[in-house]
């Protein structure tokens, strides 16, 4: 944020040079670029007027590849070389990319650092790669029409983007040869757009329906500070499947049973697409469509029928809206804002049911194809240093907790879901066993109880710990994630200072779908997981007793024990160690309470003798104060 200022605001001495900067909204869809110019952020057009980039992208055998409109079109006669929706992409590992990628015509090939790639007529790129060629193409644009060389960009993910996906956005941004200034969450740039941020304070709703994906985030506003307090949203639902809808219709209306031809069914899509935007500001369109005979079919398409076609998809959009509240904790009228993002919210039955759900128009003023790229322009601005008296301190949240593994398999959080970010938390963990030396740590994200049930991020070890009693040593973890997101966990041994760290920068992602289900499970076994944590709770502690009272009979066990009481002790921790791999965690708490019954002696003894050692040469009178 903005150093020490030495000239008061609007005093300065030297004319301050103005840094060339943008905002890219790198979309599934489409993707733009906007920069401020004397003073207003707008969007910046191609050549030929056009202001949205599709986010596609054609390979050829040689020479550069293709972005764009000319792309999307080939998309049908060359599917395999033609990359669309590449953000779905970004940040996953192979088996993700198989999964998502299975609806996707693609060519998957695995490579040797783990990172999937599409095999083309290039040879194999990499979704960062397809996403560095659009950022690319972006820069050049802006570079033409601002006329100097960037100095630095902000490029917007969803907020639900996590690690790995925003790691792998600001790769492609390097990779295009720009300087990211910083990653902004879409919801908060959209925010920033509408100058929100120059409110006082208030609850903020931003609801984004693009072409393949929902999202709905709530922020909260507080003293121009923006929070994000919950996201969720759905990412298989959005125009497309609007689009497909209608096709559906239109085929049905016209006897077409066929879709195997691949061509024809593109052929379809684009002109459903195109009844559909048509019907955002008329109230019918004329259709024609050409049957595989050759025949021709026309007809009509009413708002009305559109309305009723596509009704229970816009009302999915309300599913997760309820639950950002909820996880918000504010009820629908609390919303101050809602914000309209993504180009179908263009249409008029979106708006209808938003309004219905908040009870509020909502602000759609600026083009909603191009809100977040006005946002993400005026923080470029600002971070570029042109408004050198200004600085806004935008907050994120992390989308699920970040934790640590501990005995029994056990996720203990360290940073909960939806905290804000840049965020720092540090917890102290002990040693389980007499001198152990080394930890290993390993990081998991989710919601649930039991680490098999999260996501495992990254493991890693702290060496050379000191020897000590089991419990004694210090260590100190600390969990760092800055405002791009990105996770930084390290451990530090407290008395002899010996640290370990990493950077999670993990070769696969997780996937918003994943995330979602990963929420879902949590609430769904909220009950189980509690008594599942219950019991390997108390599986640790009869570890931990077993372990304290064999090293302790070791010991002294010949010396300070009758063979009668030795026995005793003996059958108690024999029944301990049988019933703790049972699955009641009351038995193994009773048989723990048994064996600390049945060694309370031995206990007190052990502890006399260790007094008296202490004291052996000493008066008593030397121990009073
Ligand atoms: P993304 O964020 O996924 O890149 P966009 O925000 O650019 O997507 O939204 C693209 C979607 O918006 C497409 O499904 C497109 O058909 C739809 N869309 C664009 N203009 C209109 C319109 N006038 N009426 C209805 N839908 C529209
Ligand atoms: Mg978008």
């Amino acid at each position: 944020m903005a150093l020490l200022q030495i000239s008061e605001p609007g005093q300065s001495t030297v004319p301050h040079e103005h840094r060339l900067a943008a905002g890219i909204d790198l979309g599934t869809t489409n993707s733009l670029v906007a920069s401020v110019r004397s003073g207003v952020a707008d969007t910046l057009p191609d050549a030929d007027g056009r202001h949205l980039l599709p986010s596609v992208v054609r390979y050829h055998a040689s020479g550069a590849p293709e972005v764009g409109e000319s792309a999307q079109r080939a998309a049908v006669s060359d599917p395999l070389n033609t990359i669309a929706s590449v953000k779905r992409l970004m940040g996953r590992g192979i088996d993700d990319v198989r999964h998502i990628g299975s609806r996707l015509p693609y060519d998957f090939v695995s490579s040797s650092s783990g990172m999937p790639r599409l095999r083309t007529a290039a040879g194999d790129i990499s979704p960062v790669e397809v996403s560095a060629d659009i950022l690319r193409t972006l820069k050049r644009r802006a570079e033409e029409s601002l006329g100097g060389e960037l100095q630095g960009v902000v490029i917007t993910v969803p907020a639900y983007f996590d690690d790995a996906q925003r790691q792998a956005t600001r790769d492609a941004g390097r990779l295009a040869g720009l300087n990211v200034l910083r990653l902004l969450n879409e919801p908060t740039a959209a925010a920033v757009a509408y100058g929100l941020d120059q409110g006082t304070e208030g609850v903020i709703a931003i609801y984004d329906l693009g072409g393949g994906t929902f999202d709905i985030s709530v922020l909260r506003l507080n003293k121009g500070v923006f929070e994000v307090l919950s996201t969720a949203g759905d990412t298989a639902l959005g125009g497309d499947d609007m689009d497909r809808l209608v096709a559906g219709w239109i085929m049905q209306q016209a006897g077409i049973h066929d879709t195997a031809g691949h061509g024809h069914l593109r052929q379809l899509l684009a002109t459903a697409r195109d009844a559909k935007e048509a019907l955002t500001t008329q109230t019918a369109v004329p259709l024609g469509i050409e049957r595989d005979d050759g025949s021709v079919w026309t007809g009509e398409l009413t708002r009305e029928r559109f309305n009723e076609l596509v009704g229970a998809l816009v009302d999915k959009t309300l599913v997760p809206c309820r639950r950002a509240l909820r996880d918000a904790a504010v009820r629908p009228d609390e919303v101050q804002a809602v914000v309209m993002v993504g180009g179908s919210t263009r249409v008029p039955l979106v708006r209808e049911r938003v309004t219905g759900f908040f009870g509020a128009e909502p602000m759609a003023d600026i083009d909603p194809d191009r809100v977040v790229a006005v946002g993400a322009a005026i923080q470029a601005d600002i971070l570029a240093g042109n408004k050198p008296d200004e600085d806004m301190l935008l907050l994120d949240v992390i989308p699920l907790s970040l934790g640590l593994e501990t005995m029994g398999g056990l996720a203990e959080r360290v940073i909960p879901r939806n905290t804000t970010l840049p965020a720092v938390k540090a917890q102290e963990f002990t040693t389980f066993k007499d001198g152990q030396t080394a930890m290993s740590l390993h990081v998991v994200q989710g919601e649930r109880e039991l680490v098999s049930d999260c996501r495992s991020l990254a493991k890693f070890e702290l060496r050379d710990i000191p020897p000590m009693v089991a419990g004694a040593a210090r260590i100190r973890v600390t969990f760092q994630v800055d405002a791009d997101g990105l996770l930084n966990v390290t451990a530090e041994e407290q008395t002899q200072g010996v640290r370990s760290s990493i950077e999670i920068k993990p070769s696969y992602g997780l996937s918003d779908g994943e995330i979602e289900s990963m929420l879902k499970d949590s609430m769904a076994h909220a009950a189980d997981d509690r008594d599942l944590r219950r019991l390997r709770e108390e599986q640790v502690e009869a570890d931990r007793v077993l372990e304290a009272l064999s090293a302790a009979l070791q010991a002294d066990g010949d010396s300070l024990l009758e063979p009668a009481e030795r026995s005793a002790i003996d059958s108690a921790a024999e029944h301990l160690a049988a019933v703790r791999d049972g699955d009641d965690y009351r038995v193994i708490k009773q048989a723990i309470e048994a064996v600390e019954q049945a060694s309370a002696v031995f206990v007190e003894r052990r502890m006399n003798s260790t007094i008296r050692a202490a004291m052996a040469g000493h008066s008593v009178d030397e121990f009073k104060s």
